[in-house]
């Protein structure tokens, strides 16, 4: 058996492998797992043989733009649950809430999707909430089209002949139907959308952060929208190691990362996404940004501006590719309150 790079969506661990008659398998538990705890510590050090990677948020946004040329307007007639656990408000009432409701409106901050649908009987407005965790895959087919296997939740529309279909394999993502203050508590809970964010907030944003720089853009409470594939690629964008100290960015770096942030995803979303396995548009269609990927997944190959090896270390548990000269370790800073060497 060998071990894969181990994956996270915040809520689950999965550490994917490959057994030795070459079939991809993964194992999944709690990310705070006492287990899940040993396995992230350790997993850094076993060849990356598979890439797991999730939505981030130029994917999501692809599948937003997508929803608004096939399903904005349209009517959701008739819902069939296929598998009931993928709904996270009540299952039962599910279908009762958003049958006969129009599709107004399509949200997205950071990696999470709302359909805002409007009620035909005059019922206050509800919202569909999305997240396509690792796998989620939505996608517009004709009604009598095959299903996939592990498609979870059919969404009819209109007069029946099409509809959308939610699929998620690794089963991490989720619907939900949500009042409005409820979707407004969901997106108050996430940090500004990494494409809007202005340079003021982002410097405000990381000011006082001590931590590495590489887990403050995973965090969707500081920054929504970024995974382990575009934070990589903006780092090294910006010339700036991923240890580096959020707080500890001298200003003129803090600069050049919000825009190399901006650049990066928006080129992702111009190319509608990264796909390595299951990341798929409404259409069923791969991204096509993973050939410009610079450093993500290229761990030992010459980096593309000076030709140096990329490196791939641990950092807040999670892989991290860098160039080591374009992106320079920053000097040991000092603990708080302890002198420096007076130098001789
Ligand atoms: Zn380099």
């Amino acid at each position: 058996m060998h071990c894969g790079e181990a994956e996270a969506d915040g809520t689950n661990f999965l550490l994917p492998f490959r057994t030795t008659a070459g079939r991809s398998k993964a194992l999944t538990m709690p990310y705070n797992d006492p287990l899940a705890r040993l396995l992230r510590g350790i997993s850094i050090f076993l060849p990356p043989i598979i890439h797991l990677s999730m939505p981030e948020l130029p994917e999501v946004e692809t599948v937003r733009r997508g929803l608004e040329r096939r399903v904005l307007g349209r009517i959701i007639s008739t819902v069939h649950i296929l598998s009931p656990w993928v709904i996270r408000s009540d299952p039962r009432r599910f279908p009762r809430e958003i049958e006969g409701c129009r599709v107004e409106r399509l949200r997205r901050k950071g990696k999470t999707l709302a359909l805002e649908l409007e009620s035909e009987n005059s019922t206050p407005s509800r919202y569909l909430i999305v997240r396509l965790g690792m796998t989620g895959q939505l996608t517009v087919a004709p009604t009598e089209s095959p299903l996939l296997p592990h498609t979870h939740v059919r969404l009819l529309l209109d007069d029946g002949y099409e509809e959308l279909r939610y699929r998620d394999p690794r089963r991490f993502g989720m619907l939900r139907c949500s009042t409005p203050a409820e979707a407004e508590k969901i997106f108050h809970s996430l940090g500004p959308d990494a494409l809007e964010i202005s340079q003021e907030e982002f410097e405000q944003a990381l000011r006082g952060h001590r931590g590495a720089i590489k887990g403050w853009l995973l965090d969707q409470s500081m920054l929504a929208g970024l995974g382990n594939i575009y934070a990589d690629e903006a780092l090294f964008e910006a010339r700036i190691h991923p240890q580096t100290p959020a707080g500890k960015i001298p200003g003129n770096a803090r600069i050049l990362l919000h825009r190399a942030i901006r650049k990066v995803l928006q080129r992702a979303v111009n190319l509608q996404g990264t796909s390595f396995r299951d990341y798929i548009d409404i259409e069923g269609r791969p991204g096509n940004f993973e050939p410009r990927l610079r450093v993500y997944g290229r761990e030992d190959k010459p980096c593309p501006r000076c030709s140096t090896p990329i490196r791939r270390v641990a950092v807040c548990g999670r892989s991290s590719h860098f160039c080591p000269r374009c992106q320079p370790r920053p000097r040991r800073i000092a603990p708080p309150g302890r002198p420096r060497k007076k130098q001789q």
